[in-house]
């Protein structure tokens, strides 16, 4: 069924007018600055001065542990496993897992509203936040959206109708602002679901990516990057299209198409959530983050719905990350990126989904590439903040690549 979107409180879908927001510096526009106290950005921005290890703790009873190396990447977590919904939900971005955890939190009425993302009904590939009241009006959020939009605006009308439980899907940066403020919220009971995200940008821009993959950019309903070293592309009549990663437009892209935020947020896989569902290190499946006991609750809700088995992990990434920051570093420089040449893209492209990283080796690659990236953009553009944005389990995932911190950029590693 359709779900309902509009802004009176009668269908399953309500979305609110929320105010405007603030003028900020460094912002994905998370909601906060447009609620009754914008002024609480200082403290639960992640791109003003996080404490990553703080939320780590308040969240999840400690942080990340030195002695377990995969938390270096990829936050804490009690268990991590590849998964699969064994009806995938028609729609969804991958299974449909997170839609199907929402589905399950409202009808066993644990919760009374999932505060998500719709689709805008102007515009399929924009975000917009939603207040979800009844499982089946979940359908509305299926599927991944380019974007960011001010999600946390609706935890001020939540509470303003009385929902003292809510679970929240959102992306690093906004959950990061949910945590920081979590305490002063006033809700009896909150579940995090969280999705990884990496290279978003505004939903505008987006659309001209798409103009460069296809002469009917308006007929692509889905496009996703997927572990294989390829995007794949579904249109509207229902083909699909796999892309590999080198023969991609990227170079015609303008230097600003990804804003300095999404080029320098280090919580790649979102390390507050209670459980994280992505793709990463799913080699073709799905790949859950089980990050406390919340998030193995949440699991549990989808009983023998979900197929679950091991991660896997093969290849080395150390030659992909050093091949990335050397071109990190020229296009920051203004130089043009060292291209591979044409005839040998078809044969690397081939070459790459075989002999490349996998399962979790690829998701520890892209973490690292994202890690090195935030510290080369952010010297270069925005130096006095890399002292204050960039928390130390940074500092270690880029030290093997001979990035360490300068004078001015901070101290210990543990911080
Ligand atoms: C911009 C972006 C980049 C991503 N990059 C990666 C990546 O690099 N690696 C990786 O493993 N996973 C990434 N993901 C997550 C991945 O695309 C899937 O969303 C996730 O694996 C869940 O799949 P699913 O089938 O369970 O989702 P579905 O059941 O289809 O549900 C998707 C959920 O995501 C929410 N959502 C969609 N778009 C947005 C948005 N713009 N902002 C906030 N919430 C949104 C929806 O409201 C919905 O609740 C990214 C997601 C986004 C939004
Ligand atoms: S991202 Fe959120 S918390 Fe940060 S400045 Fe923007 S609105 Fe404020
Ligand atoms: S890439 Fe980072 S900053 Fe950008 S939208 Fe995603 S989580 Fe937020």
């Amino acid at each position: 069924m359709d779900a309902y979107i509009g802004d009176d409180s009668t269908g399953p879908v309500w979305a609110a007018p929320v105010g405007s927001a603030a003028p900020r510096d460094l912002c994905t526009d998370c909601g906060v600055s447009r609620s009754g106290d914008p002024k609480r950005c200082g403290k639960a921005c992640q791109f003003i001065a996080p404490d990553y290890p703080g939320l780590e703790a308040q969240v999840h009873g400690r942080a990340r542990d030195p002695a377990r190396p995969d938390e270096l990447f990829f936050g804490p977590f009690e268990r991590m496993v590849r998964a699969a919904l064994i009806q995938p939900s028609p729609g969804a971005q991958w299974t449909g897992i997170t839609t199907r955890i929402g589905e399950k939190l409202l009808e066993g009425g644990h919760v009374d509203a999932v505060l998500t993302m719709a689709a805008d009904p102007t515009d399929s590939w924009k975000p917009m936040p939603v207040l979800i009241t009844k499982a089946e009006g979940m359908q509305a959020a299926r599927g991944m959206r380019m974007g960011y939009a001010p999600l946390l605006a609706l935890l001020e009308p939540a509470r303003a109708k009385g929902y003292k439980r809510l679970a929240v899907i959102g992306i690093p940066c906004q959950i990061y602002a949910l945590r920081a403020l979590e305490r002063e919220l006033g809700f009896d009971r909150l579940y995090v679901i969280g999705t990884p995200c990496s290279d978003n940008t505004a939903t505008e821009k987006f659309h001209d990516f798409l103009a460069l993959l296809s002469d009917a950019p308006d007929t692509i309903t889905y496009l996703e990057f997927r572990a294989d070293y390829h995007v794949e592309l579904r249109f509207a009549d229902g083909r699909k299209k796999a892309v590999p990663f080198l023969q991609l437009p990227i170079s015609k892209l303008p230097p600003d198409f990804f804003p300095l935020t999404c080029r320098t947020c280090v919580d790649y896989t979102n390390a507050l959530s209670d459980i994280t569902v992505g793709y990463m290190a799913g080699q073709g499946e799905q790949w859950l983050i089980v990050r406390n006991e919340r998030g193995q609750e949440l699991l549990n809700l989808l009983g023998d719905e979900v197929r679950i088995s091991p991660v896997g992990s093969a290849g080395k990434r150390q030659g992909a990350v050093k091949g990335f920051m050397e071109n990190v570093k020229r296009s920051a420089g203004g130089l043009p990126l060292r291209r591979m040449p044409g005839w040998l893209r078809p044969i690397v492209g081939w070459l790459m989904p075989r002999i490349g990283p996998k399962g979790l080796e690829f998701a520890r690659t892209r973490v690292e590439m994202k890690a090195v990236e935030t510290v080369i953009h952010l010297r270069r553009e925005e130096p006095r903040r890399v002292k204050s944005m960039v928390p130390g389990h940074v500092w270690a995932l880029v030290a093997p690549y001979g990035l360490t911190r300068e004078e001015g950029e901070g101290g210990e590693l543990s911080s």
